[in-house]
């Protein structure tokens, strides 16, 4: 995907790439709050950056799986319907959040509650429970 900071961020805030996700895939920052983490994430996989994912995921990520899925995979929305915590001083966060994308040209809706937890100063997703 072409790099135009002024371009409005995939994670759908409404603000460009540049003051929205760009700093956190592109420019090393850490997200501040698990919001902006979900949300740095999912424009990772509008992007097909991988190794954000891997390096924001608390457990090992399987590469090969992931990538394969990114290729087969294009998100188009995130709406986050819910947020728990995942403050700047909190350790933990929740958020419930539907991503949709086409698999392989099919419409799919991914409907999710993400934990995040901070360690040492960072926040990581740290794993999540598929919700209906
Ligand atoms: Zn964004």
């Amino acid at each position: 995907m072409p790099d135009n900071p002024n371009e409005t961020c995939p994670c759908g805030s409404g603000k460009t790439y540049e003051a929205c996700c760009r700093r956190y895939l592109q420019k090393g920052l850490q997200a501040p709050t698990a919001e902006a983490l979900l949300r740095s994430r999912y424009t990772a996989y509008v992007r097909g950056d991988l190794d954000y994912l891997v390096d924001t995921d608390f457990h090992e990520v399987d590469k090969e799986a992931t990538e394969a899925w990114m290729r087969s995979t294009r998100f188009y929305k995130l709406e986050i319907l819910k947020i728990y915590k995942g403050k700047p001083l909190d350790r933990k966060g929740r958020i419930e959040f539907k991503a949709y994308f086409t698999e392989n040209g099919e419409k799919r809706v991914h409907h999710e509650l993400s934990d995040f937890e901070k360690h040492k100063g960072r926040w990581y997703y740290s794993g999540g429970l598929a919700a209906e």
